[in-house]
């Protein structure tokens, strides 16, 4: 865990947030600046600070992270309308919080 890491401090209890989802793995919260009617970010505990930064050993926590995105989308019921899955990779990917996170964006039609 590091120290100044927001999302460290959301998915390790140290920050009051609502999460949708936890498990030992990762948690799901909403987005506080949402782009669309249902925005959520997917956040592994483990500090990992992009994707730049995976490794091998990291293809079970992101093969994890699209299958629960896939689960919240149909828990918010945009899977059958559709929505978008994105990873914002360093700042000139729009990335500003580095602490590993999928955005499930979607609900446009709600
Ligand atoms: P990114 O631009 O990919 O780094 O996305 C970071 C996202 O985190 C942005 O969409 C922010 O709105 C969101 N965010 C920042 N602080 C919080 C927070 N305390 N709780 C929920 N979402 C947050
Ligand atoms: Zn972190």
């Amino acid at each position: 865990m590091e120290k100044d890491c927001l999302f460290c401090k959301i998915s390790h209890g140290q920050m009051k947030t609502d999460l949708l989802f936890e498990n030992d793995h990762l948690v799901v919260f909403r987005d506080i600046n949402p782009h669309a009617p249902v925005h959520l970010l997917i956040v592994p505990k483990r500090h990992i600070r992009s994707i730049n930064d995976l490794t091998e050993s990291d293809n079970r926590i992101l093969a994890e992270m699209i299958m629960t995105a896939r689960q919240m989308a149909k828990k918010e019921k945009v899977n059958v309308s559709g929505y978008k899955l994105l990873f914002n990779v360093e700042k000139g990917g729009g990335q500003v919080i580095f602490h590993l996170h999928l955005h499930l964006i979607g609900g446009w039609d709600k």
